[in-house]
């Protein structure tokens, strides 16, 4: 579980219409709300990305062709699934990657951030089902 603080939403692991088990929101979440940190190892970007081929979700954020971060062992944020309309996105700073709502989020709601934002170069389909859906990530 993620640590508890009295100014953050609380977020809760379940199961996903998206992909496996998604992150949710279990209180309402106002706009431009930081909610946390992806945690995970630094890894170099070419080896992570072989290791990574041929599996069903992806768990890598690259800040740039050399460096990324694995969160497959990492915090609950792992599981935010990819949209392609987000109700989140990431922030890479420096070697850290924050995670911000855009828009107010009703509680209930699952958590997704945009993966195309995030140079990620995959050839997964998307299954969002959002409006305008992409079809590939
Ligand atoms: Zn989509």
């Amino acid at each position: 579980m993620l640590s508890r603080m009295p100014d953050r939403p609380q977020l809760a692991v379940r199961r996903s219409r998206i992909h496996g088990r998604g992150l949710f929101a279990a209180t309402a979440i106002p706009r431009r709300m930081k909610l946390g940190e992806v945690s995970g190892e630094l890894v170099r970007v070419a080896a992570a990305r072989r290791a990574m081929r041929g599996r069903e979700a992806i768990h890598l954020v690259e800040f740039d062709h050399r460096w990324a971060l694995d969160c497959s062992r990492g915090n609950d944020f792992r599981h935010l699934n990819h949209s392609c309309r987000a109700n989140c996105y990431l922030r890479l700073i420096r070697r850290r990657v924050e995670v911000y709502s855009r828009g107010a989020i009703a509680a209930g709601s699952e958590l997704t951030v945009d993966y195309g934002e995030t140079q990620h170069r995959g050839g997964m389909a998307c299954a969002c089902g959002a409006p305008g859906c992409r079809g590939r990530l």
